[in-house]
Formats: structure tokens, sequence, C-alpha cells
């Protein structure tokens, strides 16, 4: 059953078994399938196996498309009543909320989220997000009407004409969510959606699909109408390709890695589908000579949130040369006093990263930055094998070229690099593919807005960090097409259609 699992690190290093979760299904045309293959979710705090599921491939990819196609074609969803559908997704919504203490446990167990963060970013955040959009689907304006009399280009004069505006769903969406936030990404795709009349597939990253497990079964329970939503669990990149190629499949909305989007992007223009691409960051956190230290400490700049996997997270950290040993060296110390915790202690602040295959990569980022000369001047080693625990890291003397400054390694690694001046921080904020995040530290508001209007990023915080739930949230550069959160989502999942009348 799902939601019994939940790990418990019994003292240093010990952990008791938890009970694995079995049985999750896939949805697919209406219907829960208990399917084939068997893929393990394995906790980030223990290594030990926490839940099972299926493994989607081609013949579920295949049913889903043709249940998504069949129910935007011919279904009652895309042409109901807006407020009929606000209905159906409050419910879900209501659903999903009675599931909260559930979900907060899958987002440890699954995702390695120390519970604070379980609680809020991970599930609380998208469940208030998704009651909003359920909301907005009741309002959704459909069309407008404007009156265009005049001079008009076929030549009639004096004849009145109406041109009407509207707002018609995308079609079948193809959702494709990370491993980092896994509920919350899902939410943020699924729920606006939804709410404008379209349908999905949605593929979560096969480690993280346990919440995706539950969200397909409330969804039956909710009553969306059948094919509306289709969820396969455990399936992989091929699986992926196969629900962005198809030609049924009328848009893709896809949250992961730079690498993966330009794969999606290039399958996706064989039938020139419209992509919305949120993709990774490299983000700067540029601080001044004249910075209030004390506030921007209270930041937390270490990049410790959910062990520095998040997209936005300000990994690259600037700092004017006059104080840049001070900065740095009192990040050093107050790095090398952290030690892995237990998931349920809100004093917790070094997690683990999700998955074997990142803490691989970490561990590898690490060595590229020895290797390219840069002083690790904290953590740099395994934290507690128990766990995919790695040290809270960070590199001084770096140089904006090093592969460790250029590129997004997703860990608890933090990069330090000196700046001469305002020009200098911008040149070396822009020298980088990404643009996501930022934040400018200055008691100087005019350097520190100019300093933020010279940065190509879709967040900037001026003496803060920015709120990317506020939305709009995506990027620039290589971070992506398109923005979510807020209304901005709803815009993503719409075409515009033009009508034009005389009289
Ligand atoms: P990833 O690109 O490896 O995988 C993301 C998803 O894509 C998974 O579901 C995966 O199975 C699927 N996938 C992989 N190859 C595919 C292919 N060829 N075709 C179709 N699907 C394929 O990313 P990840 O490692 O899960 O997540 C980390 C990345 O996500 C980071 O780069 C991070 O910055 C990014 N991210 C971005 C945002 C944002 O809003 N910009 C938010 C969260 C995470």
């Amino acid at each position: 059953m799902i939601g019994q699992s939940q790990t418990v690190r019994a003292g240093a290093g010990v952990a008791e078994p938890a009970p694995v979760a079995r049985g999750l299904r896939h949805l697919i045309d209406g219907r829960l399938e208990t399917g084939t293959g068997r893929f393990v979710i394995v906790s980030p705090w223990t290594r030990q196996v926490v839940a099972e599921t299926p493994v989607a491939g081609a013949d579920e990819a295949e049913r889903a498309i043709a249940a998504a196609r069949r129910a935007f074609d011919e279904g009652p969803w895309p042409r109901m009543l807006p407020a009929e559908r606000a209905a159906v997704l409050h419910r879900y919504a209501d659903l999903l909320a009675e599931h909260r203490d559930e979900l907060v446990r899958i987002a440890i167990d699954q995702a390695g989220a120390l519970l604070p963060l379980a609680e809020g970013w991970q599930t609380g955040a998208p469940l208030v997000a998704a009651h909003g959009y359920a909301d907005a689907a009741a309002s959704f304006a459909e069309t407008e009407s404007t009156d265009i009399s005049g001079p008009p280009m076929s030549g009639q004069t004096g004849v009145r004409r109406v041109r009407v505006v509207q707002r018609v769903p995308a079609g079948v969406v193809t959702a494709i969510t990370p491993f980092n936030y896994p509920f919350r990404v899902n939410v943020q795709k699924v729920f606006p959606a939804l709410a404008v009349g379209c349908t999905v597939i949605l593929k979560p990253h096969p480690t993280t699909s346990w919440d995706a497990a539950l969200m397909a079964r409330l969804a039956v329970q909710a009553g969306l109408p059948e094919g509306v939503l289709n969820i396969l669990l455990g399936a992989g990149p091929e699986t992926g390709e196969a629900l962005v190629g198809d030609p049924r499949v009328d848009m893709v909305s896809f949250t992961g890695s730079t690498a993966t989007g330009r794969r999606i992007m290039e399958l996706a223009a064989r039938t020139v589908k419209k992509c919305v691409l949120e993709l990774g960051g490299k983000s700067a956190n540029i601080v001044f000579a004249d910075a209030d230290l004390d506030a921007f400490f209270a930041t937390d700049p270490a990049n410790l949130k959910h062990a520095g996997q998040g997209c936005g997270q300000l990994t690259r950290l600037l700092v004017e040369r006059p104080i840049y040993e001070k900065v740095t060296a009192r990040l050093a110390e107050r790095m090398a006093t952290l030690r892995p915790g237990e998931p349920l202690d809100s004093g917790t602040e070094l997690s683990p990263v999700a998955n074997a295959a990142q803490f691989d990569r970490v561990l590898d980022y690490i060595r590229v930055g020895r290797e390219e000369g840069a002083t690790l001047a904290a953590g740099g080693a395994v934290a507690d094998p128990t766990g995919f625990f790695i040290e809270a890291t960070l590199f001084t003397d770096v140089n904006n070229r090093m592969r460790i400054a250029q590129e997004e390694i997703f860990g608890p690694v933090l990069v330090a690099i000196p700046f001469d001046d305002e020009t200098d921080a911008v040149r070396i904020t822009e020298d980088s593919i990404y643009g996501i995040n930022a934040a400018v530290w200055s008691q100087d508001l005019e350097k520190a807005w100019r300093v933020a209007g010279a940065i190509r990023t879709g967040n900037v915080g001026v003496n803060c960090l920015a709120n990317v739930t506020a939305g709009p949230h995506g990027g620039f550069k290589q971070t992506g097409v398109g923005r979510e959160w807020g209304r901005w989502s709803l815009d993503e999942y719409i075409e515009l259609r033009a009508f034009e009348t005389t009289g």
C-alpha cells in the first residue's frame, strides 16, 4: 500500500528497514494498470529500496497517446464549461491535499528532501497552486471581441467588422518531469494544462515516480474523464522520446537538463510542436564590497537547499575582491561543520543528493575542480556512505572559464569567483549558457539595480532571494523557452484563434 514507507535513521549511520511500497500503477485511458517490468525506487538516505513501480514502454506510450488524443478530439474535457472543469480540478486538488502527509513522506523517501522542504516547497506550495489553477479554470476567458471597423485591408469601406479572438487549448500535451522536485513540477504542468482544456500524458523521472502513482490513483477518484490525464511510471528516455516525437502530440512541456531539452527540441521540430522547456542553470550570487553581509549570510548562501539540486540555485558566488577572503573564509568555516542528519529533524541542514547517478556525477565534478586547480576550501568528500551524502563543498580561486564554473553540477558544491568591479561582475555573470536566476547584494541601490537590469536571467533578487514560485519562472539563453507559475503557465497551454466577420 502506498504511504506506509518511512525511512527512519536510528542513530549514526543505522537505518531501520522500511516497508516497500508495491502495487503502484500507471493511469492509461481512465484505468489504473499494474503494468509490467519493475523499477526500484531507492531511498537517498539509506540506499534501501522504498518503492517499486512498473516500467512503461512502447505499448503503454502508444495507448496513452491514443487515449489523450481521443479525449481531446472527442471527449467532454475541452468542451466542458470552464466552471465544470474547475469543479473537477478542485476535487482533485482536495484529494491531493487530503494525502498531504503521504506526499511529504514520499518527498523525503524518494527525493531525499528534508522535512521542512518536503512540507513546503515540495508539497505545500504545489497543493496551493493546484487550487489556484482550478480557480483559473473557472475564470478562464475564452474569447475577446473587438470592433475593428475602419479602413480594412480588403478595400471594403463603411462596413462594420468584428474580430473575435478565442483562447483555445493547445491540445495533447506530453509533460516530462525531473527528479529533484517531482510532485511540485508534476502539479506545475498537469494543473494549468488541464485547467485550459488540454489532455495530458505525464512521464515523471523513473527514480521519482512514486508521487505520480498517487496522483494517478486520485485522478480516478476525482472523476477526471477517461484519457484526460495519463501517467506512465518507471519510464526512461526511450519512452520519453516516443511521447515527444509522436505526431498525435501537439505540445511538449519539459523540465530537466539542458542536454535533454536540446534532444527534445530536435524531436519536436520534426512535427513542429510547441515546446515549453525549463532547463538548467548556473546562477550568480553577486556580493559587492558595500553589501550588508549580515543580510547576505542570513539567506544561507552555501547552496545547501535540497543538496544543491535546484535549477535556480545560486551556485556561482561572485565576490568583489576587497571582501573575497573574508566572505569565503566565513562560508568555509560554516560549511565544514555540517554533518548529515535525520530527515525528520527540522534542524538538519545537510541532506543527500537524490540518486546514485547524481552522487557519482557530483563526486566526479569535485575531482574535475581539483584537477582544474581550484582550491578546496570546504568539503569535497562523501559525508556518509549509508546514503548519498556529499559534504558541503566550497571551491575558491575559481576562474569562470573552469568547467566547475560553467557546467551545472546539481549538488552541494559552490564555486567562489572574485570580481574587480561592476562591469566585471556583469561580464562574469553573463559568461554562461544559462540565464535563470541571480541575486545582487549592495547598499548602493542605484548600482544594485543597474547590475540587476544588465543581467539576462528570468529572476533577479536585489538584496534578497527571488521567489520563483510567484512566477513568471523560466530562463533566458539555454535555460529554456517559456515561463511557468501563476497565470504565465496558463498562457503556455493555449493557442489563439481569430475569427472576423462583418455586420
Ligand atoms: P534529465 O534531463 O536527466 O531528465 C528529466 C526527464 O527527462 C526525466 O523524466 C527523464 O526520464 C526524461 N528524459 C531523459 N532523456 C530523455 C529523452 N531523450 N527524451 C525524453 N525524455 C527524456 O534531468 P534530471 O536529471 O531529472 O533533472 C535535473 C535537471 O532539471 C537540472 O538540469 C535542473 O536544472 C533541471 N530543472 C530545471 C527546472 C526549471 O524550472 N528550469 C526545474 C527543476 C529542474
